[in-house]
């Protein structure tokens, strides 16, 4: 069997579902398990419509909630008619949703952030089965929290692997011996039936973990692009295709922003050796990237961006060394505010480290420390990541930029600078 992943730009308006129907088509004759995310920039919406519900912003929350359904009602009268039962579905999604929102919120954000936001893939998926079923695909619509046992981390639900395990191998193989499998990305449930979220852009996880476990022949994700570049085309010219990418080199890549896979979407294929294919809905003929377990692949320079960093310089205030015992302290400290560490250095007295944080775990960290370091912020960077430089990629870099922090190590070179710095 294969597992398919569908992001939201792939089903982002009418013809766009329609396109994705005609792929669908083109692989029925093997089992087929579908992973959808929301539609186009719904998430987004929905975040929109959980920021003026938590202000209590009466008007705010009413014009964003509108936005989310006038995009829904639009693609549903764009591929069916006014009878079609899946109107009555997504009805009953808005009610559900339009519940939770006329209370006050009592419950943490994250809680209501995944009650509130798992709604666009509830929705996109009701859709898109009843599509696939009015053309003749037959499609069984699941619903993933049976599926995707999660603890209950809101925002950033960590996998229950053996009970997923179980319960998808007593799900999905009966069903997809009736026909196609549509499911949502991006969502869990905890053992209370919560709903849970695996993280932004966590459908590609989604599609892995039904890979992993139903030891899928391959997985592929399709995108507006023709596979995994050497930088992303938004950013730089340029950029050519790779043909073929190993594991390795993919989880490398993601982790330091390239945007095409999520990070956490390669293990679980690697741990099977599932290859997974990186293909464009939009030339779904086209070779693509494979994604596998490859040795010595001969890579072209490849440039990635991983935006929104800030620098930490954390300097001892008693002229007391910063060894291994306090790297271990303020580690444990990282682990327990959540903050994501891309890169470090250290010299005797202080150490520079470059993370993903927001303002509030950073002041949480400041204040866990301040007894005995000072602590320097500075905001609005970006790490610029370049694998296999050669000298021509190497030359763009060294153009007088401002560099706060810099590591050149064997096949890697790293730069934080400011955000508005161009390569
Ligand atoms: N819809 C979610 C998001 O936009 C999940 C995903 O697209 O993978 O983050
Ligand atoms: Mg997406």
């Amino acid at each position: 069997m294969k597992v398919f992943k569908f992001g939201g730009a792939s089903i982002k308006d009418v013809a766009a579902i329609k396109n994705v129907a005609q792929i669908i088509q083109t692989y029925q004759d093997q089992p087929l398990l579908v992973v959808v995310s929301a539609l186009g920039k719904t998430t987004n919406a929905l975040e929109d419509v959980l920021r003026a519900y938590y202000e209590q912003d009466a008007p705010l929350l009413k014009e964003k909630l509108n936005v989310v359904k006038k995009s829904h009602l639009q693609i549903l009268e764009g591929l069916f008619k006014p009878t079609h039962p899946v109107y009555d579905e997504i009805n009953d999604i808005f009610v559900d949703l339009e519940w939770i929102l006329e209370e006050t919120p009592v419950d943490t954000y994250g809680y209501l952030y995944d009650q509130i936001v798992s709604n666009g893939e509830l929705l996109s998926t009701q859709i898109v089965a009843a599509y696939f079923n009015k053309i003749g695909l037959h499609t069984t619509w699941l619903d993933v929290r049976d599926c995707i046992a999660t603890d209950n981390t809101y925002q950033e639900a960590e996998v229950d692997w053996e009970l997923t395990y179980n319960n998808i191998q007593q799900t999905v193989p009966p069903l997809l011996e009736q026909g196609i499998v549509l499911t949502q990305g991006f969502l869990g449930g905890t053992s209370e039936n919560f709903t849970t979220t695996l993280g932004r852009e966590g459908s590609d996880y989604t599609a892995a973990i039904f890979s992993y476990c139903l030891d899928a022949e391959s997985m592929s994700i399709w995108k507006d692009v023709s596979g995994v570049l050497t930088g992303d085309p938004r950013l730089f010219d340029n950029m050519t295709k790779l043909e073929q990418l190993s594991y390795g080199e993919a989880i490398e890549m993601t982790y330091y922003g390239a945007q095409v896979i999520h990070p956490k979407t390669i293990r679980p294929l690697q741990n099977k050796q599932i290859p997974l294919h990186v293909k464009s809905f939009i030339d779904p003929s086209g070779s693509g990237t494979v994604i596998a377990q490859y040795e010595q692949l001969d890579y072209p320079p490849m440039l990635v961006v991983k935006p929104n960093q800030t620098l930490l310089k954390i300097t001892s205030k008693d002229f007391y060394f910063v060894d291994e015992a306090k790297f271990a302290a303020l580690f444990t400290l990282f682990a327990k505010y959540r903050i994501k560490v891309n890169m470090t250095q250290n010299t005797a007295l202080a150490f520079s480290v470059c993370v993903n944080a927001n303002r509030a775990q950073v002041q949480l960290l400041a204040q866990e420390i301040e007894a005995d370091y000072s602590l320097e912020t500075l905001e609005g960077l970006k790490l610029i990541t370049l694998r296999y430089p050669n000298a021509a990629t190497m030359e763009r870099f060294d153009n007088g930029r401002v560099v706060y922090l810099e590591e050149k190590i064997r096949d890697t070179v790293q730069l934080v600078v400011d955000s508005e710095q161009v390569l």
